[in-house]
């Protein structure tokens, strides 16, 4: 890649009108310039977006960024498209597209206007589209959340076990960078392997989010939690805030309920039609509804930065997940409450949705799943534990800001251990 002559800090004035960068943003964008492959960790809202966004619009020739989802593709588009002045900066290629406007795409590309270049994993499975890239000038590859690419991340898409081949196709030389909100051990290493980066530049920034309270709270029955939930809302009224429920059918009856009682709720789950998801998204992004009850569907990439709490109404699937889901709180660093209501019951039913999967799929669930009781059940500070799980120490012996250090309890036996027979 040809030196950059502007310096960062113009770029970045320029390009989006920052002032500073975020945490590691400079040193990582510095790698990438310099043609490294470079492994980006970095939680959720820390401003993974603009460590490649930054590089490609001053790289010559035009980056292409993976990204697993086609809805938020559109959005970030949109996003680099504001900044500048020049509609055809940044364009996305994926199956929503006709064929007039794959036309375009293609045409902005030749010229070498385009800077982004969007894509789903799918577009890089198509030969007709690897062969076209391969007359192009690419700069580099982001692989946008690339925790995708390992079964042990909270979000395994098969298709992203292939990009190595498919990125190797287009040219072998093509600096990759990969990026994701995960930080366990074990799908770091898939990361690492899977798009076998070379030596790569690692930046790994803390995952402590100071701003979230954590607490667990014990699930009774189904009446008293809800009017619990009701009773919290009320309590925060005019705030925006998550509930995350296990089922589809479940978010449906909550949302009811919430309305019900003078709540603007709405429900958001996979087996609505992609109409109804996107205006309920909408809703939530512009407050005409306080509270989205949802299943996991709703929330990768969701970008709204003044969610006040999420509350689990079930316990998720593993630690991970409840990291990723309770990150959507307090993006703008301010208050952000995080609850999850917990009961053995509801254990039993996550084990109960692994029955159909294979031996080795059941105990890799149930050892999440087991990560997950234990947390609940701990009397240990929850951010040291959710620290922990990231193979991050802390040595703060009271946060302040989580249940059990506000109010210290016995500790408690770990008893729900779920075992595969
Ligand atoms: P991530 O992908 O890591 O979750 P995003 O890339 O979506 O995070 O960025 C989160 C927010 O931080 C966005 O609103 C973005 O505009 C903002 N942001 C990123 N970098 C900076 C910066 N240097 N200065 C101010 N805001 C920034
Ligand atoms: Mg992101
Ligand atoms: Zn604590």
């Amino acid at each position: 890649m040809a030196v950059v002559k502007e310096s960062l800090m113009d770029a970045l004035q320029e390009n989006f009108g920052f002032t500073a960068f975020k945490g590691n943003q400079e040193a990582i964008i510095n790698s990438i310039l310099a043609g490294n492959d470079t492994f980006v960790i970095m939680p959720t809202g820390g401003g993974k977006s603009l460590c490649y966004q930054l590089p490609a619009l001053i790289s010559p020739g035009c980056a292409l960024i993976v990204s697993p989802l086609i809805a938020l593709m559109k959005n970030q588009v949109d996003l680099v498209r504001s900044y500048s002045s020049k509609d055809n900066v940044a364009h996305f290629l994926n199956s929503t597209l006709s064929k007039t406007q794959i036309k375009k795409v293609r045409t902005d590309l030749q010229s070498g206007k385009t800077k982004l270049l969007y894509v789903a994993p799918e577009t890089l499975t198509k030969q007709e589209n690897l062969d076209f890239f391969r007359e192009l000038d690419i700069s580099f590859v982001a692989v946008d959340e690339a925790h995708c690419i390992s079964e042990w991340g909270h979000d395994f898409r098969p298709e992203y076990r292939r990009l190595k081949e498919m990125i190797d196709q287009i040219s072998d030389k093509l600096p990759i960078i990969a990026l994701t909100a995960t930080a366990t051990p074990k799908v770091q290493s898939d990361i690492v392997k899977n798009l076998d980066l070379r030596d790569p530049n690692t930046f790994m920034s803390s995952f402590n989010r100071t701003n979230l309270y954590y607490e667990i709270r014990p699930k009774r029955k189904k009446d008293v939690t809800i009017k619990e939930i009701v009773k919290y809302i009320h309590q925060h009224k005019g705030k925006s805030g998550i509930i995350y429920t296990l089922n589809r059918k479940t978010t449906e009856e909550l949302a009811d309920m919430l309305v019900a009682n003078n709540i603007k709720a709405v429900a958001y789950h996979a087996g609505l039609d992609a109409n109804t998801r996107a205006n309920r998204q909408d809703q939530f992004l512009h407050e005409d509804v306080e509270v989205i009850v949802a299943t996991i569907a709703f929330g990768m990439g969701i970008d709204k930065p003044d969610v006040r709490f999420v509350i689990h109404y079930n316990i998720p699937k593993s630690l991970e997940n409840y990291y990723q889901e309770t990150g959507r709180a307090g993006r703008d660093g301010l208050e952000g409450n995080c609850i999850c209501f917990y009961s053995h019951q509801d254990v039993q039913k996550l084990e109960h949705l692994m029955r159909d999967k294979s031996l080795s799929e059941r105990e890799m669930g149930a050892q999440l799943i087991n990560e997950t009781v234990a947390y609940a059940e701990s009397a240990v500070c929850r951010r040291k534990v959710i620290l922990h799980y990231f193979g991050e120490h802390s040595d703060v012996e009271n946060c302040g800001k989580c249940d059990n250090c506000l109010h210290p309890k016995e500790k408690i036996e770990v008893k729900n251990r779920v075992s595969i027979a």
